[in-house]
């Protein structure tokens, strides 16, 4: 490899357009053609059954039982353990294609370094606190036994990486210089912050810490639960910043956890913070994912289609989480997804409902009360609209709203007969009101 080149970008899709996966994998695997596609066993993981399959028509791989998939050059990379620019070189040549190179300018450089210092460092962090947790003395007996308290067992703890931030508020940042780690990566990972006298001070001290992976199992940010007996504390979550390597509205806590698990049933769950997966988690309901804090957005909704069409809200019962779940609706079925509901009993969390009963009670009360979305929202938004005319005109220009956005013309028909019956309406004066809004939407 020639040193400050790369591949330029038009050799790059001349290999992408050339590079046929069947042919690829064919000279690795053994495929047999069945029906539309290709199936082997997978050259990934001992699985007894053969998982792998090749779509010729959308040119990707996927293995169903070890989850991995890809394109051409991921499969190249993979199998051969070979870098992005070595599987593009090595299609080139299966496929007569002359490469041609282009300098890499010197940002380019820096921006790749600077991302794989931070995830080195992010790494270092991440056991550093994990071992604060299990072996400080300090640790052990606030952030062990916090996490303890909060009935998270040692499996899960383990599972998701879990550690705790020393109440000296250097401990990190000096730990990490003393083993070379750069302050610029300290404070770009926002792992710490310089203060007014550019001072450099741990970010999460005094907390435990929940690591966010992305779905490589690499970690790129942290969240921290502040344990703080002494003073009044206003906040009690932190996160790390954003950064190159961490965006917290493509980011989905968990999602590296529950990836098998959400492929395997088809389905995710999806409730808001950190202690709601894990106690999902070790209560047997592994497809379950955190938005961090923040509103849904539609890339963590594409993240999860990556698995599967099947969102199910799992939010809190109060005012809040029912807001957060109309919102959520709408933005699901714009991408052509399925959303259910889950309903929790007043007063209760994901978090407090499955720490009160076990793994058969909470799929017997998922199967029970999972609500389809849709009909969901029309039941709310009409309670009390008996005999209040305007509320009912509201209640169904937003349901109408709601079904236009669905692309699929065959779903769009079924909600709008269905919903019109639970508002005792016309079902023609509903799709006139949808009709309007798609006509808006196609212009
Ligand atoms: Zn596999």
């Amino acid at each position: 490899m020639k040193k400050g080149k790369t591949i330029d970008r038009e050799t790059v899709n001349k290999i992408y357009e050339a590079a046929n996966i069947v042919e690829v994998v064919s000279d690795f695997v053994n495929l047999k053609k069945s029906g539309e596609i290709y199936i082997g066993c997978c050259p990934f993981h001992n699985g007894e059954t053969p998982s792998f399959t090749v779509l010729p028509a959308k040119n990707i791989y996927k293995c169903f039982g070890c989850l991995k998939g890809g394109n051409s050059v991921n499969f190249v990379m993979e199998h051969e353990q070979m870098s992005y620019r070595e599987a593009l070189v090595y299609l080139a040549n299966k496929y007569h294609i002359e490469i041609n190179e282009q300098e890499v300018t010197p940002e380019e450089r820096e921006f790749y370094l600077s991302r794989e210092n931070m995830l080195a460092l992010n790494e270092f962090a991440k056991n550093t606190f994990a071992s604060y947790l299990i072996e400080n003395v300090e640790g052990r007996a606030a952030g062990y036994k916090y996490l303890r308290g909060r009935v998270f067992h040692e499996d899960t703890i383990k599972t998701f990486e879990l550690g705790f931030g020393l109440s000296d508020r250097k401990a990190l940042t000096n730990f990490a210089l003393k083993n070379g780690y750069r302050q610029k990566y300290l404070v770009d990972t926002g792992l710490s912050k310089l203060d007014d006298d550019y001072q450099i001070f741990d970010r999460f001290s005094n907390c435990v810490i929940f690591p966010v992976h992305n779905l490589k199992g690499k970690v790129i940010g942290f969240c921290g639960r502040v344990l703080n007996k002494d003073t009044k504390m206003l906040l009690k979550y932190k996160d790390s910043p954003q950064s190159t390597i961490y965006d917290k509205h493509r980011a989905l806590y968990g999602i590296y956890q529950a990836k098998t698990s959400i492929v395997h049933n088809d389905k995710c769950f999806l409730v808001e913070g950190c202690t709601d997966v894990l106690s999902l988690h070790q209560s047997g309901i592994e497809n379950v994912v955190a938005s961090l804090g923040t509103a849904l957005t539609i890339h963590q909704i594409r993240l999860i289609k990556k698995f599967t069409n099947n969102i199910t809200l799992f939010y809190d019962g109060d005012a809040a989480g029912i807001h957060a779940t109309l919102r959520a609706i709408d933005m699901i079925f714009a991408e052509d997804m399925n959303a259910k509901v889950l309903p929790l009993p007043d007063d209760e969390d994901p978090d407090s409902f499955a720490n009160k009963h076990i793994e058969s009670e909470i799929e017997d009360y998922i199967t029970k009360n999972e609500t389809d979305c849709l009909l969901f929202k029309t039941r709310l938004l009409l309670d009390g609209a008996d005999n209040d005319p305007i509320k009912k005109a509201n209640a169904i220009s937003n349901i109408a709203t709601s079904i236009s956005v669905i692309p699929a013309d065959i779903k769009r028909t079924v909600y709008a007969i269905e919903c019109a019956k639970l508002i005792g309406i016309d079902e023609k004066v509903l799709n006139n009101e949808i009709d309007k809004r798609q006509n808006k939407l196609n212009h």
